[in-house]
């Protein structure tokens, strides 16, 4: 390590002029303690900070990153588009590209929208059920992260647990009042909420695989009981693919549990490190938005032109090859840590889905957000500090999933591999 006196000035300039010093809260370590790393650049599965220090990112943009930092055909991509222009306000052919190269990996979207991000697809996704039935009503599940959508903040994961954050200041009473919040992976909970409120509810939006409270995979089958009683009472089923999306198969989650959603959402992966996100499903429900029904939504900078030409480089890189290296790569990087963690007498549960995964330090199994906020972050902290000590930079925050890329080679393992011990025992100090 070169030391972060650089990193420490920026952050110090930062907190001047931006709240906590960053863009979004979970970069600001507050989980975690210490000073945020301001990155320089990235090169496959490697970050540089601006002091020169260099690690394996086991973040990835947060899942964007599939195919490592700066993927030769990603920066071809970009560098071609850019030589024609950065933004028209009209519609463009790459935009028409990604749109089909979306609806031909998903086999629910029949239509799609490009937004901006995230948190804009699930916004969208929810006014257009809305909208479509209707009804008024939201359920949603502890611990499920969609963005910072008004009505969606409830119990959410990522930051606002990470920070544990009280659910919603800033949310006006009204606009949370139509959100119903269950438990996550409790079908009865599901079909009480239907029993009590069944012809008001306009939506079940739910993670395809929740990610943003640590990795809790749904049980078998509760997907498919979402589906079904959604069809019963004739409400829509989102299924949020924006993390899983494109990462954990061709067809995201999907591709591994075909459950047919009326609506899905997408970002991350399929924006190639550019800000571009999705939503998309069945052609009679997307065509209540305006221009051809009802439903409003729109968006300067939608379709960008070299968020289209990123997004569509990398899935088109994206191929059998790159899923098998990421598959393998989780599958190790999971058994080592567990390993590790075990060897230095660390409770702790690998939660694993496809090549999802995250290490809750507590014992597990955990099946819902109740569990996860069990874990201890104490033991986390350490665990994370020693890991960056070593050259290897994890989420700062125990409520996140780990992320690999198909860039990540022998010699970015081998690091890893190296490292985890040493956190282990860190970890196993403060217990
Ligand atoms: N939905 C899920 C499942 C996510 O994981 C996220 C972000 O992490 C979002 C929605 C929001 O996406 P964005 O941060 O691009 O607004």
């Amino acid at each position: 390590m070169s030391g972060i006196k650089i990193s420490e000035s920026l952050f110090e300039r930062a907190r001047e002029v931006v709240p906590g010093g960053v863009n979004s809260p979970v970069r600001a370590f507050g989980a975690v303690g210490g000073t945020p790393r301001f990155m320089e650049s990235g090169e496959g599965a490697y970050l540089v900070d601006v002091d020169g220090n260099r690690y394996v990112d086991l973040v990835c943009s947060w899942g964007p990153m599939l195919l490592g930092h700066r993927h030769p055909d990603v920066v071809a991509a970009l560098s071609e588009a850019v030589t024609r222009g950065t933004s028209f306000g009209t519609a463009t052919r790459g935009e028409v590209e990604l749109a089909e190269e979306i609806v031909s990996r998903v086999a629910p979207v029949e239509k799609v929208r490009l937004v901006s991000s995230g948190t804009e697809a699930t916004m969208s996704a929810v006014r257009l059920a809305r909208g479509f039935t209707g009804r008024s009503k939201v359920v949603k599940f502890a611990g499920c992260y969609h963005g910072h959508v008004d009505a969606l903040l409830a119990s959410a994961g990522s930051g606002v647990v990470t920070f544990g954050l009280p659910d919603t200041p800033g949310v006006t009473g009204a606009s949370a009042a139509d959100t119903i919040v269950l438990p996550y992976n409790s079908v009865e909970a599901v079909e009480a909420a239907f029993r009590e409120a069944g012809p008001e509810i306009a939506c079940v939006i739910t993670e395809a695989c929740p990610a943003n409270m640590g990795v809790v995979p749904p049980l078998p089958g509760f997907n498919q009981r979402l589906r079904e009683l959604c069809t019963e009472h004739g409400a829509l089923l989102i299924i949020d693919e924006v993390l899983t999306g494109f990462r954990v198969s061709p067809a995201g989650w999907y591709g591994l549990d075909p459950v047919e959603a009326d609506l899905m959402t997408f970002g991350k992966v399929m924006g190639g490190g550019l800000p571009a996100a999705a939503f998309g499903g069945r052609a009679d429900v997307m065509s209540a938005l305006a221009p051809e029904g009802p439903v409003y939504q729109a968006g300067t900078l939608s379709g960008n032109p070299l968020a289209c030409a990123a997004g569509l480089a990398t899935l088109r890189a994206a191929d059998g090859e790159v899923y098998d290296r990421v598959d393998a790569s989780a599958l190790l990087v999971g058994r080592i840590a567990s390993d590790a963690l075990s060897s230095a007498g660390v409770p702790h549960s690998l939660q694993r889905a496809g090549n999802l995964f995250s290490i809750f330090f507590t014992e597990g199994p955990v099946t819902d957000f109740a569990a996860a906020q069990k874990q201890n972050t104490a033991a986390y902290r350490a665990f994370f500090h020693a890991m960056l000590d070593e050259g290897v930079y994890m989420p700062p925050s125990a409520y996140e999933a780990w992320f690999l890329s198909a860039a990540h080679g022998d010699k970015a393992l081998t690091r890893v591999a190296e490292a985890l011990p040493v956190a282990a025992k860190a970890a196993a100090s403060v217990l």
